[in-house]
Order: structure tokens, then C-alpha cells, then sequence
């Protein structure tokens, strides 16, 4: 790997993660969508909901129970309290996705499905609760020597689990150019237990990706000098059981460290400042065991790819393009992302039409006045009176807002498909 930690540092966009890593996987050209050109995507509402069932697990795992509780009393308080938060974080996450105009379709998900997720998280944390009151592991059932607990409120915070507390929790590895969080770690029981939450039934095809979701967090784990962790876990809360996976050998751990090094030597060029070579990122999408591709799409994937609107492989229907040189904006929002220069708001939005995809990038406040008008991922507009600048060295002809520019609303239902929530797990973007 030529470039060193320093260099990451500084250039902290081009450092890879899981999610990164699996959209190369699903298909090259997905990735270049995402990480080469940066285009925005939508976001759907099961992401957002995802993350409210997390944070009432994590909330609710902070607590501090009374010291003469029972197990019973602690298992029927922590499930009152646990569904209070998360009533409370599912009112929030539709507020936040029906203004987000990044938010693709409409928020209607059933809380009590995703409240059924809660309960059965906050179950199989009591089960780790009771385990530790019997000193045996949870997993294995073997006796361990631990002193016996004095209480069920001292081995409810025996077992408490670590969880990251956002941003400030993401790891980088001390090489630089790999970063990720965990969900939870469990280390009651002398080793480290990784588990990823997912707030799915795990019969998604992104459900597939787990075992190398969990295999980047061990060799994570080697990386930072923690060693092999005891255990790799995904609770599904959909389904009746944590599952458990096997620890990766280490000739796996060095597998999978050759695979980061060969997509970081695809997508960092090695003169300073210049951009991947798109043509080493083809359309060419992985099988998908169990899931037929749709609608004569050559995978799966195809259906949950932002790529797809503009990709030779696939059909869509898209927006037409306006005539070549007028300097108007037209076609179907994919995504409307912020983007920060210093202390600056600034967004990037992604429009596709016939001729293809091309992104933007305008100050917050000239792209927020659209919003009441209904600019948003799914709409498709069409914005006129727009200032044009073509690039000195060729290129996209870059467009921007003036006094009058205006837009015109085509269509305001999404042309994007939004997948089914029932078939997506949170970590699918
Ligand atoms: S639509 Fe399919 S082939 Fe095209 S970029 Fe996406 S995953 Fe790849």
C-alpha cells in the first residue's frame, strides 16, 4: 500500500470500510457510482428505523437498574423503558425522513414490527444477564470462574455491553486507510464478543453480506492489536436467535487484507490529486444465490442499484435530456447529499436523464428554496434560468443558480423503485 497513514489522514474520503469493500463486491460499477464520481443516493426509511432500534437497545443497556430488582421485574422495567425510547426515536425518524429531501418515498413502516425488534434484542440481552448470574457462557453453556454476582443490578452492569456513541467512535486502523464501528461488544466473559444489530428477519440479499461484514471486524480487531475476538455475532431481531460465525483463520485475515489493498490500488491513483480510472470499474455485478434477478437484469443487486438508471446493462426508464447546449437542468433526482468546505454548507445533488447522471454542487441556501416546491430523491424537475461554466480543461459544463432561476415540478412521485423493507437490513447503503 503506497500511501501511509499521514497520507489518510489527510485524505480521510479515500479510506475504506465494510460498506465500501461490499458495494465493490455487488457490482464495480456501483462503487464508482458512490466513490469515484460521489454521486448522492436516496436514503429509505428502514435505514433510519434501523438506527432508532439500536439506539433504544443502547439506551436501555445504559441504564442503571434498582438494586433490589428481580430478573423478571428487570426484564418487564427494561422492556417499558426500551419501548418509551424507541416510540419516542420512531416519531423522530419520520419527522427526520419526511424533511430530509434526500428521503425516498413514504414513511410508512409498521412500529409495532420494529417494536416486536426491540423486545426481542432487550430478550437476548436478559439471556446474557442470566448467563452471567449462572456463570456460564452464553454461547457454550461452559462454567466460568467468575465471582458469583451479588445482585441481578450488579450482573445486569457486568454484562454491559460497550456500544459506539456516534462519530467519535468510529475506529481507524493505525495504518490509516481502513475504518469501522461496531454495534456492541460483549466482554463479560474474558473475551471480546462482536455484534452487529440488524433490524431485519436476515432473509435479504444484504443479509448475505454478514459473514464479511464480521470478517472485517476481526481482522479490525488484529489490526488494532486486540487479537482474535471470542465471538462473532449478528442478531437478526427478525428471526428466533443470534447467530454465531466463526472466527476467520488468520490466512483469511490475510485474504481479506490483500482484497482492501487491491481495491485501495484501484481507486487511488498514484499521482496526487488525480481521479481513479473510471474504466476499471465495469458493470460487471455478482450472482446473488437464491435471488433471481428481475425485469432481464443481469443480478439481483440491480434493483437496489443507484447505478442502474444510467448503466449499459440494465433498462430503465428515464427523464428525457433537454437540447444539448440550453442551460437547463432536467431529470429524476437520485440523492441530495450536504457536502462541507470548511465551516460552509454546501449540497451536491444527482440528477439522471438520457444522456446520464451527472451531480452538482450549489450553496445550502440556493438549493433549500426548492425544497418547499418539492425538489427532493424520486421527483423529477426541471430548473431553468440557470447560469452555465464550462470548465477551461473540458468536461461537464457545470450550472448554476441565479436570481431567476426557477423550477418546475414534472413529477413528484418517485421514479426510483423503494425497496421493499421487508427485504432490506439497515446496513445496506
Ligand atoms: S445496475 Fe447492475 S450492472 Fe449496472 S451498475 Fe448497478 S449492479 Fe452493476
Amino acid at each position: 500500500m503506497p500511501q501511509s497513514a499521514e497520507w489518510f489522514a489527510e485524505h480521510p474520503f479515500a479510506r475504506l470500510s465494510f460498506s465500501r469493500l461490499a458495494t465493490y463486491e455487488r457490482c464495480p460499477a456501483w462503487y464508482r457510482f458512490a466513490y469515484v464520481d460521489w454521486h448522492r443516493a436516496w436514503s429509505i426509511p428502514v435505514q433510519r428505523v434501523g438506527h432508532a432500534v439500536q439506539e433504544a437497545l443502547q439506551r436501555t443497556f445504559d441504564a442503571t437498574p434498582a438494586a433490589d430488582v428481580t430478573l423478571d421485574a428487570l426484564s418487564q422495567r427494561a422492556g417499558e423503558r426500551a419501548l418509551a425510547h424507541f416510540r419516542k426515536l420512531f416519531a423522530e425518524a419520520k419527522v427526520a425522513h419526511e424533511a430530509d429531501p434526500n428521503g425516498l418515498g413514504p414513511f410508512d413502516l409498521s412500529e409495532a414490527r420494529y417494536a416486536g425488534y426491540v423486545r426481542r434484542g432487550l430478550e437476548w440481552h436478559i439471556a446474557e444477564v442470566a448467563a452471567r448470574l449462572a456463570r456460564r457462557h452464553p454461547r457454550t453453556g461452559a462454567a466460568l470462574s467468575l465471582p458469583e454476582a451479588a445482585s441481578v443490578a450488579e450482573a445486569w452492569a457486568a454484562v454491559r455491553p460497550w456500544h459506539a456513541g456516534g462519530e467519535r467512535d468510529l475506529e481507524v486502523v493505525p495504518a490509516g486507510h481502513f475504518q469501522g464501528q461496531y454495534d456492541l461488544v460483549y466482554s463479560w466473559t474474558g473475551g471480546r464478543r462482536i455484534v452487529d444489530l440488524k433490524a431485519s428477519a436476515g432473509t435479504s440479499p444484504f443479509s448475505t453480506e454478514i459473514t464479511r461484514q464480521l470478517n472485517s471486524y476481526a481482522w479490525m480487531e488484529r489490526a488494532m492489536g486486540r487479537g482474535r475476538p471470542e465471538g462473532l455475532e449478528a442478531w437478526f431481531l427478525g428471526s428466533d436467535a443470534p447467530r454465531t460465525y466463526a472466527v476467520p483463520s488468520e490466512a483469511e485475515l490475510d485474504e481479506f487484507a490483500a482484497d482492501l489493498n487491491r481495491l485501495l490500488e484501484r481507486s487511488i491513483p498514484e499521482e496526487e490529486g488525480a481521479r481513479a480510472d473510471p474504466t476499471a470499474f465495469e458493470p460487471d455485478p455478482a450472482p446473488l444465490a437464491h435471488y433471481p434477478p428481475q425485469n432481464g437484469d443481469p443480478s439481483a443487486w440491480c434493483q437496489y442499484c443507484p447505478a442502474a438508471y444510467s448503466c449499459p446493462r440494465v433498462k430503465r426508464v428515464v427523464p428525457e435530456a433537454p437540447a444539448d447546449d440550453a442551460p437547463i437542468l432536467q431529470g429524476m433526482v437520485l440523492g441530495v447529499g450536504e457536502a462541507r468546505m470548511g465551516k460552509k454548507l454546501e449540497r451536491r445533488f444527482t440528477l439522471v436523464n438520457s444522456q446520464g447522471t451527472q451531480s452538482q454542487k450549489w450553496a445550502e441556501a440556493d438549493l433549500a428554496r426548492f425544497f418547499p416546491a418539492g425538489f427532493r430523491a424520486g421527483a423529477t424537475v426541471r430548473i431553468e434560468g440557470l447560469k452555465p461554466w464550462r470548465p477551461p480543461g473540458g468536461g461537464f459544463v457545470r450550472f448554476y443558480p441565479q436570481a431567476q432561476t426557477r423550477l418546475t415540478l414534472l413529477s413528484a412521485a418517485p421514479a426510483v423503485a423503494s425497496p421493499d423493507p421487508d427485504t432490506l437490513s439497515e446496513s445496506s447503503s
